[in-house]
């Protein structure tokens, strides 16, 4: 299958590339990025064949149906790290919380957060091409906390491949910290930045744009790439899931196949969401995409109104911070889909130029067949995780934010498919304070008192963080960040 550009063709980039290109080179014509030129049509029968599939079937059958440009043997390889989640047989349990609530737990890997599902078998396939190709990739990442453990966990000791991941040094979740700076392999590097997320985000583009950076990685033969959530590479993982999550229901009799569901996604980027789009265009029956925000609610507005509107407004920080942005990539993807690259030019520079860009009420009407939006601030996320742990589920506060989507966005009782991005040990703190009305300023003490309200034990892969050598010291000024990746490289 080939990848096509979002936003048309400028006569400097190929008009079509493979898989394996839309990886390395994610960035297309005019900024845009690639997009699959058909979706596999897999309708209904898919899924009468993969009722009993297990998680690596159902996954290698999806990837099948992409025809990429991967080795089996490189595919198969990558889904075996599915095998080190907590249940090898299902790294995806969906379990039943309330009436036609189902919760689809997508953090049983090793940072107990979502970005695992994608970046577990994205590390070996980026490595795997790196090493076929005889190239060297540097992967640069600015992190405000999930995707930077993913991505060091994913790459740690893999060939070819070489990390440097900058946080906000006081700016994440001590658990989250934790999960980077003992990370010890020699191909990985974990930078502190004094500031913010902005801050750490800024120095990364000044770097991307430094000529004697570029220079100097020329000189050691080593490419740049990028793990974040635009990369193909990365959604492709994320439809899986969601085609599982059916199954399951399917197969705890909750529904009959054929019947329809809503899906109900904590959105940020919008690859989770996208994902649940490709699936229900492939073969899912969906009723509608619950699309759940916090107070950052730009995707809220956007699918209530049509108008994607940043003029106005700068990022706030809430207590699900995975979700704290403003400038979705992946709905791009969503429009070239339903309006074409021309249409999907026109509105993405708008947005670029004058920070705003509206649909027509026909093209809205489009996206309100497929999509449903609300939004929870903290403190309903907070009594949504009170009540939903007195009926017996204890939930983290992005996951939180379906609840309130699930309770105002559907107008049919069907059976509704919620995906839990984090496990309760990555955002302890807040969790805490909604069950106790306590505030912790460590994790630790949050942690252990969320164990004994709830009776669970702290999963091990958290607990021993705490007693780890710190491998990665380095926190300093954004203006030395070229000189300190540099001289790890
Ligand atoms: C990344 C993340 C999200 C948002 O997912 P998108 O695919 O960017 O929309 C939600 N929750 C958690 C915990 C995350 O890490």
């Amino acid at each position: 299958m080939n990848f096509i550009e979002t936003r048309g063709n400028d006569g400097q980039h190929p008009e079509k590339v493979s898989f394996s290109e839309a990886i390395l080179a994610p960035i297309s014509s005019y900024g845009g990025i690639y997009s699959p030129e058909h979706l596999p049509d897999l309708g209904i029968d898919f899924l009468q064949q993969h009722l009993n599939s297990n998680y690596k079937t159902l996954a290698r059958a999806i990837l099948g149906a992409f025809e990429i440009d991967i080795d089996q043997a490189v595919i198969d390889k990558a889904l075996s790290l599915y095998d080190a989640f907590d249940d090898s047989s299902n790294p995806v349990p969906v379990t039943k919380v309330d009436d036609d609530l189902y919760v689809s737990e997508l953090y049983h890997g090793p940072t107990r957060a979502f970005k695992d599902m994608a970046l577990q078998p994205f590390g070996v396939i980026l490595s795997a091409m790196a090493q076929k190709r005889q190239e060297n990739y540097l992967i640069l990442a600015a992190t405000s906390g999930d995707t930077g453990p993913a991505a060091l966990e994913t790459f740690k000791n893999r060939d070819n491949v070489q990390v440097a991941c900058m946080y906000p040094d006081g700016g994440t979740s001590d658990v989250q910290r934790l999960q980077m700076v003992t990370e010890d392999a020699a191909n990985l590097k974990v930078i502190g930045i004094k500031g913010d997320f902005d801050d750490a985000q800024n120095a990364l583009k000044r770097l991307l744009g430094s000529a004697t950076f570029k220079a100097r990685l020329k000189e050691k033969n080593i490419h740049l790439s990028a793990a974040n959530s635009v990369n193909f590479g990365r959604i492709i993982f994320q439809i899986i899931y969601h085609i599982h999550s059916y199954l399951e229901l399917v197969r705890q009799n909750a529904i009959e196949l054929g019947d329809k569901v809503y899906l109900n996604v904590p959105s940020g980027n919008f690859g989770n969401a996208l994902g649940g789009y490709y699936a229900m265009k492939m073969c899912l029956p969906v009723e509608k995409i619950l699309i759940a925000s916090n107070r950052n609610n730009i995707l809220t507005q956007f699918i209530n109104t049509g108008k994607y509107d940043l003029r106005q407004l700068s990022v706030v920080a809430t207590t699900s911070p995975a979700m704290d942005i403003l400038k979705s990539s992946n709905i791009e993807r969503v429009l070239f889909d339903l309006f074409g690259s021309e249409r999907t030019r026109d509105l993405m520079l708008q947005l670029d130029n004058e920070k705003y860009y509206e649909l027509t009420p026909t093209e809205l009407a489009q996206l309100q067949a497929i999509f449903a939006a609300d939004f929870c601030d903290d403190d309903e996320g907070k009594k949504y995780i009170k009540n939903t742990f007195a009926k017996g589920y204890l939930m983290d506060p992005h996951t939180a934010t379906c609840f309130k989507a699930y309770d105002t966005c559907r107008d049919k009782a069907l059976k509704t498919i919620v995906y839990s991005t984090a496990e309760w040990t990555k955002f302890s703190p807040v969790i805490a304070n909604a069950l106790t009305g306590e505030v912790d300023a460590h994790d630790i003490d949050a942690l252990q008192s969320i164990a004994k309200e709830a009776n669970i034990e702290i999963p091990v892969i958290i607990s021993a963080l705490f007693d780890k050598d710190i491998a990665q010291k380095s926190i300093i000024e954004k203006e030395n960040i070229e000189a300190e990746i540099l001289a790890f490289l």
